[in-house]
C-alpha cells in the first residue's frame, strides 16, 4: 500500500476526523457482547484512489468484524458461480425499506427482497459453490482477501457469540427453507453466514475493497482480477439501492455512491470508475448504520463530487 507524502485527501480526512470525533450521537450495537463492548471513541477513515493509493485518518489499522459488508462480497461470488438469473431465482433485488433483520420474502415466490439485508445474505450464502459449510466459508474469505489484498483474521469469540444470539436469522433461514428460496440446509447456512459476519478488517482494508469494486473488480493495490466487472456492476447496483437497509433512498439523495454498511459500524462506499472509501466508528443510528460514518459520507460527497448521478 503506497501513500502519498503531500497528500491532500489525507488533509481532508484529518481534519473530518477532527471535526466528527466530537459527534457522540447513537448506540453501539447490544446484538452481541464484543460490538456492545466496544470503544466508541474509534474513528477511521480512509480513501483508495483508482491507481492504489490510500489516504487516511483516524484509527485505520483497528481491526473490527466486517458484518453485514460481508454482503456484498458473497453476492458477487454467488453471481459468479450461478450466474445472475440462477441466483435471482432465489433473491430479489428491490429494496425492502425494513430493518436489516426483517422477514421480507415476496409473497408468490419465497424470495427474500435482496442479498443485503440477513434474509437475502443466508440465500446468497447458501448458493455459493463448496462441498460444505467450511469449503463454501474459505472460498468467500479468500474472496474478501483477494479484495482487500491481504490475508484477514477471523474472530473466534465474535463466531460463537453470534451462533449464540441467532434464533432470528436461523428463524429466517427455516422460513425461508420452507419457502423454497434457501436451497441448503438451516445449519450449514448459519455457518457460513455467521462466519463471513466474523471476518477480521481494518478501515484501510474496506477502502481497498470498495476500490476493487469501483475499478471493476480490479484490486488497484495487488493488481489482480477478483470478480469480472459484469459482476462488479451487479453488486453495486444492488449496493445502491439495497446497502443502507431502509436508509437506502436518503442515502442515494444525500450521498449518491453504492455503499454497504455493517452492525460493528463499518461502511465502505464505491464511486464508480472513481474512489473507494472505508469508514468505521461504532455508535450506528437507528437504522443500524455507523452515525459519523454516514456524516463524513455526506462531506466527502460533497467536497470530491462523488454522487453516481453527477451531471457534467
Ligand atoms: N451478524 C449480524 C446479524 O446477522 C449482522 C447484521 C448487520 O451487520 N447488520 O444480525
Amino acid at each position: 500500500v503506497t501513500t502519498l507524502i503531500d497528500d491532500p485527501i489525507a488533509r481532508v480526512l484529518g481534519e473530518l476526523h477532527e471535526r466528527l470525533r466530537h459527534d457522540y450521537r447513537g448506540e453501539v450495537s447490544a446484538s452481541i457482547p464484543t460490538l456492545a463492548n466496544a470503544d466508541h471513541k474509534l474513528f477511521g477513515l480512509a480513501v483508495c484512489s483508482p491507481d492504489g493509493f490510500v489516504s487516511e485518518a483516524g484509527d485505520v489499522d483497528v481491526e473490527f468484524s466486517v458484518q453485514s459488508i460481508s454482503k456484498a462480497f458473497t453476492y458477487a461470488l454467488a453471481l459468479s458461480d450461478r450466474g445472475r438469473e440462477a441466483v435471482h431465482e432465489h433473491v430479489g433485488a428491490e429494496p425492502s425499506g425494513e430493518a436489516f433483520s426483517a422477514i421480507s420474502l415476496e409473497e408468490e415466490t419465497g424470495r427474500p427482497d435482496n442479498p443485503m439485508i440477513n434474509a437475502g445474505a443466508l440465500v446468497t450464502c447458501a448458493l455459493v459453490g463448496g462441498e460444505d459449510a467450511r469449503e463454501k466459508f474459505a472460498r468467500i474469505r479468500s474472496l474478501m482477501e483477494a479484495a482487500a489484498g491481504r490475508t484477514l483474521g477471523f474472530d473466534e469469540t465474535v463466531y460463537e457469540e453470534e451462533q449464540a444470539a441467532s434464533d432470528r436469522n436461523r428463524a429466517l433461514a427455516h422460513f425461508m427453507r420452507s419457502a423454497g428460496s434457501l436451497t441448503d440446509e438451516v445449519d450449514p447456512t448459519m455457518e457460513v453466514y455467521l462466519r463471513q459476519c466474523s471476518v477480521l478488517v481494518t478501515t484501510r482494508d474496506l477502502a481497498i475493497m470498495g476500490a476493487t469494486l469501483a475499478r471493476g473488480g480490479i484490486n488497484p493495490v495487488t493488481g489482480d482480477r477478483v470478480f469480472s466487472g459484469e459482476v462488479a456492476r451487479h453488486v453495486l447496483t444492488v449496493m445502491a439501492t439495497c446497502g443502507m437497509y431502509d436508509y437506502s433512498g436518503e442515502w442515494l439523495l444525500t450521498v449518491g455512491t453504492p455503499a454497504k454498511s455493517g452492525v460493528s459500524g463499518g461502511l465502505i462506499t464505491a464511486s464508480p470508475g472513481q474512489f473507494g472509501m472505508g469508514l468505521f466508528s461504532p455508535k450506528l443510528d437507528a437504522r443500524g448504520n455507523s452515525v459519523r460514518g454516514v456524516a463524513a459520507s455526506q462531506d466527502l460527497a460533497e467536497r470530491f463530487q462523488l454522487h453516481a448521478l453527477t451531471l457534467p
